[in-house]
């Protein structure tokens, strides 16, 4: 929990707020470069290379080769995952905001400086805690700062077939959006709609058409003809006698299209069994599995791209989604009512059964100028990492709150203990945290003292 990438949030933070206080002395650029530059060191005293993915950045240099899973580790563990990112090659998509056509060290320096108005959106954004959460503060921190939709684009390579780059190193892109267009924060608009393996449920799928007698997919289709003097209906090649016609059945050469005989349409005949069929059989093989899936039974997945809506812009701002709440606005009233019918709850049963249950409040005092609720935010989170399964964790006014089931007051100390500690390491500067005690007896009054 307390690990070197934590205290790194910290760091990444503090450089952020100096470099808001000292505008015209603006400290290097920080360049985080994965992997190795394509050319000699970077010589510009404007730009600081760093190597270390848990070290504060401000833009990220990424190679054209790197591997899916490299990017998905630097997307996990990096403190900076909305980083603006510069790289060759178009392995990232839209992911890259810069693509270098030259690798040269001349270019590097001028893509970052290009970049620095973003880094800056960037960092003006709520830290984006590693986490559960991580996925989807990212995409609505990527969609804000980019200013632009998450796109759906064919990804041949991948099994959904169409992907979403800006989202390169998150997993199940498209299920996440989906999660968050439910919610509100993102708006669809249609792009596409494919069928899945019923087996794996991968969309690199292909239609199979097959003999409906024998499944053989050795088909030819052919022109029906119909012989006029008999009535006999059969596939052309059934007729072909040398260079004309001849009808198998009342053994009459014909000739005169129209007069003789006529093509009243199509069929399909199965090289494999001789059957002449109208329809095939339809499956779809999975490039993936292997696996058949019967075309009347396949699932449909629809494919949308993703807008950002107001309320995905006030998350994104914020750094907190929805059902965590926010102090400040029309959400917190939910969460905090969620969290106030939760802990009642858990009081009611924790009286029944005589077990402990305790209640900490941290209340936040923010120095002159800093703006409260990112603290807020920011202690929000770190009291929700040092949680345990089962506790209930939300912001109300000017304070977090955390209540405890099964602890007794005097249980208490080791979670202070652990708060304190990620507070001086990772709160901001120019806050203070004062916890507070409640035990059992008194939580419900004040719970109802809040709002
Ligand atoms: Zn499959
Ligand atoms: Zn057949
Ligand atoms: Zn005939």
């Amino acid at each position: 929990m307390f690990d070197d990438g934590h205290s790194g949030i910290r760091l990444a933070h503090s450089t952020g707020l100096r470099v808001a206080e000292h505008v015209g002395a603006a400290p290097p650029l920080k360049l985080l470069v994965l992997g190795a530059l394509p050319f000699g060191q970077l010589d510009d005293e404007r730009i600081q290379c760093v190597g270390n993915l848990l070290e504060p950045f401000d833009v990220a240099y990424v190679p054209g080769n790197v591997s899916g899973t490299a990017f998905a580790e630097f997307v996990r563990s990096t403190n900076n995952p909305a980083a603006p990112i510069i790289s060759h090659g178009g392995a990232l998509g839209s992911r890259a905001d810069t693509v270098l056509e030259q690798t040269g060290p001349g270019d590097l320096a001028h893509a970052c400086k290009l970049l620095a108005p973003l880094a800056e959106r960037v960092r003006a954004l709520p830290l984006i805690p590693r986490g559960a959460e991580r996925p989807a503060l990212l995409a609505l921190a990527l969609a804000v700062s980019r200013q632009k939709p998450i796109e759906a684009s064919w990804q041949p390579g991948s099994r959904g077939v169409l992907g979403y780059e800006l989202l390169s190193g998150v997993d199940e892109p498209r299920t996440l959006l989906e999660q968050l267009a439910d919610i509100g924060l993102f708006k669809r608009r249609y792009h596409e709609r494919l069928h899945a393996c019923g087996h794996c449920g991968g969309c690199r799928v292909f239609a199979r058409e097959v003999c409906s007698r024998c499944s053989s997919s050795d088909l030819a289709e052919h022109e029906l003809l119909h012989h006029y003097t008999c009535g006999l209906q059969a596939p052309e090649p059934v007729f072909k006698r040398g260079e004309g016609y001849e009808c198998p059945k009342c053994r009459k050469p014909f000739r005169h299209y129209g007069v003789d005989y006529d093509k009243p349409g199509q069929v399909i005949s199965c090289s494999s069994c001789d059957a002449t069929i109208s329809e095939p059989d339809v499956f779809f093989v999975c490039a993936d599995c292997g696996g058949e899936t019967d075309s009347e039974q396949a699932q449909v997945v629809r494919f949308f791209h993703y807008q950002l809506t107001a309320q995905g812009v006030s998350a994104a701002e914020a750094g907190v989604l929805p059902m965590l709440g926010r102090a400040g606005d029309a959400h917190v009233g939910n969460s905090l009512q969620e969290f106030r019918v939760m802990v009642q709850n858990y009081v009611h049963i924790a009286e029944r059964v005589e077990r402990p249950l305790t209640l900490v409040r941290f209340d936040l005092q923010a120095g002159r100028g800093m703006p409260m609720e990112r603290g807020l935010v920011q202690l929000f989170t770190l009291v929700q990492e040092t949680a345990r399964k089962g506790d209930a964790v939300a912001m109300a006014d000017g304070c977090v709150l955390a209540c405890l089931p099964e602890t007794d007051v005097t249980q208490v100390q080791p979670l202070l203990d652990r708060v304190d500690r990620l507070v001086s390491a990772q709160l901001a500067d120019g806050f203070t945290v004062h916890p507070q005690v409640v035990p059992r007896e008194r939580v419900l009054n004040l719970l109802r003292a809040l709002h």
